[in-house]
C-alpha cells in the first residue's frame, strides 16, 4: 500500500448548507451558520455565556444556502466522473445530520421542478442523474463500445438489502423482512454481493426511473418495517467498461467505477458516541459510518492498517477508497440554531477527513 500513497491521498471535502426550510422560515429560526465560498470558510456563532463566540472551518470547497445542483455538480463533482472515464475507481460520500440534504445532494428531487428542454436536467436533479448524463454524454461521442451498470443496495444494522430487486412488495409485507444478500470474498481479493441486481444502463434517462423505484422501495419497506431511514445508507455504482482499440490496432479495457454513498444521519454517531454504553447495548451504534471514519483518517494520515474488514461498507467500498481513487466527502449541515451542536459536530468530522 505505501508505494501508492506517495502521492498522497485523494480525500476532497466539500461542505453544503442548506437553506432555511419553511418551517425554519414561518418559526423566524435564527442563523448560526455563515458561508464564505470566495475563502472556502464556514463561520458558526454561539453564544455562550453571553458571549458572542465564531469558529471559523475551511475546506476544499464551500456551497451556500443559494448553490445549485448543478453548481456543486460542475466545480466538484465533473473531474472525479473524467477519472472514473479514464478507467478508476472514484467515492462520492454525503454526511450529516438527518434533515440537511444529503439525499436532495445525490439524488434530488425531480418532482420539484420542471424537466428542462433539450436534454437539460431538472434544476433539482442531483450528482446520481448528473453523473450518468455526463457518463453517457462522454461515452456517445467516442468511438469505442461501452457499457453502463449500476446496482443500488441499502446497508441497515450491517446487513444488505438489493433497492433494484424485483421482488413484490407484498412480499416484504407478509414476511415482515426484507431478502437479505450475503457479502461474500470474490477469491480475487475482492468482495460481491451474491444475488445483487445488475441493471444494464443504455441512456442517461433510464436513471430516473431506476432512481424511483430504487427509492420507493427503501420509503415502502421503511414504512412497513417501522425502520428509521436515517440509520441506513445507500450506495449507488455505476461500472463502466470501455473497449477501446490502439492505432496499432490492440484492444484495451477500461473499467472504472463510481459509487455514490448516501450516509445514515450523522446524528447516530455524535450521540451514540456520547453515551457509547448504553448505545452498544441498545445495538444503535453505526458500524458502518464508524468504521468510515477510521477507515479515512488512516488513508489520510497514512497510517499502514486500514481497518477495511470492519465493516460491510468499506469491505464494499474497498477497491475505492485509498491508492489510486479519488473520494469525496460532501458534508451537509443546516443554517438554524435548533441543529447547532450536530452542525458542530459534522463539521468537526469532516474537517479531520482533510
Ligand atoms: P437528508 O437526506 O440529509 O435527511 P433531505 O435530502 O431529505 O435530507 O433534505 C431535507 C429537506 O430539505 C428536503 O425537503 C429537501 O428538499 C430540502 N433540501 C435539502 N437541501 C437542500 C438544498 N440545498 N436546496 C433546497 N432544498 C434542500
Ligand atoms: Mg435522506
Amino acid at each position: 500500500m505505501s508505494g501508492r500513497h506517495e502521492k498522497g491521498v485523494n480525500v476532497q471535502v466539500l461542505l453544503r448548507c442548506r437553506p432555511f426550510s419553511d418551517d425554519e422560515l414561518r418559526n423566524n429560526a435564527p442563523q448560526v451558520v455563515t458561508c464564505n465560498e470566495y475563502q472556502r470558510e464556514v463561520a458558526v456563532s454561539q453564544s455562550i455565556a453571553g458571549k458572542q463566540i465564531d469558529r471559523v472551518f475551511t475546506f476544499d470547497k464551500v456551497f451556500g444556502p443559494t448553490s445549485q445542483q448543478k453548481d456543486l455538480y460542475e466545480q466538484a463533482i465533473t473531474p472525479i466522473v473524467n477519472e472514473v472515464l479514464e478507467g478508476f475507481n472514484c467515492t462520492i460520500f454525503a454526511y450529516g445530520q438527518t434533515g440537511t440534504g444529503k439525499t436532495y445532494t445525490m439524488e434530488g428531487e425531480c418532482k420539484r421542478s420542471k424537466s428542462g428542454r433539450d436534454g437539460e436536467l431538472p434544476s433539482h436533479a442531483g450528482l446520481i442523474p448528473r453523473a450518468v448524463k455526463q457518463i453517457f454524454d462522454t461515452l456517445e461521442h467516442q468511438n469505442a463500445e461501452y457499457s453502463v451498470k449500476v446496482t443500488f443496495l441499502e446497508l441497515y444494522n450491517e446487513e444488505i438489502t438489493d433497492l433494484l430487486a424485483h421482488e413484490e412488495i407484498s412480499r416484504v409485507v407478509e414476511d415482515k423482512q426484507k431478502k437479505l444478500l450475503p457479502l461474500m470474498e470474490d477469491g480475487k481479493g475482492g468482495v460481491l454481493v451474491r444475488g445483487l441486481e445488475e441493471e444494464i444502463v443504455t441512456s442517461a434517462s433510464e436513471i430516473f426511473s431506476l432512481l424511483e423505484r430504487g427509492s420507493a422501495k427503501r420509503r415502502t419497506a421503511e414504512t412497513l418495517l417501522n425502520k428509521q431511514s436515517s440509520r441506513s445508507h445507500s450506495l449507488f455504482s455505476i461500472t463502466i467498461h470501455i473497449k477501446e482499440s490502439t492505432p496499432e490496432g490492440e484492444e484495451l479495457i477500461k473499467c472504472g467505477k463510481l459509487n455514490l454513498v448516501d450516509l445514515a444521519g450523522s446524528e447516530n454517531i455524535s450521540r451514540s458516541g456520547a453515551r457509547e454504553g448504553r448505545a452498544r447495548e441498545a445495538g444503535e451504534i453505526n458500524k458502518s459510518l464508524l468504521t468510515l471514519g477510521r477507515v479515512i483518517t488512516a488513508l489520510v494520515e497514512h497510517l499502514g492498517h486500514i481497518p477495511y474488514r470492519d465493516s460491510k461498507l468499506t469491505r464494499l467500498l474497498r477497491d475505492s477508497l485509498g491508492g489510486r481513487t479519488k473520494t469525496c466527502i460532501i458534508a451537509t449541515v443546516s443554517p438554524a440554531v435548533h441543529c447547532l451542536e450536530e452542525t458542530l459536530s459534522t463539521l468537526d468530522y469532516a474537517h479531520r477527513a482533510k
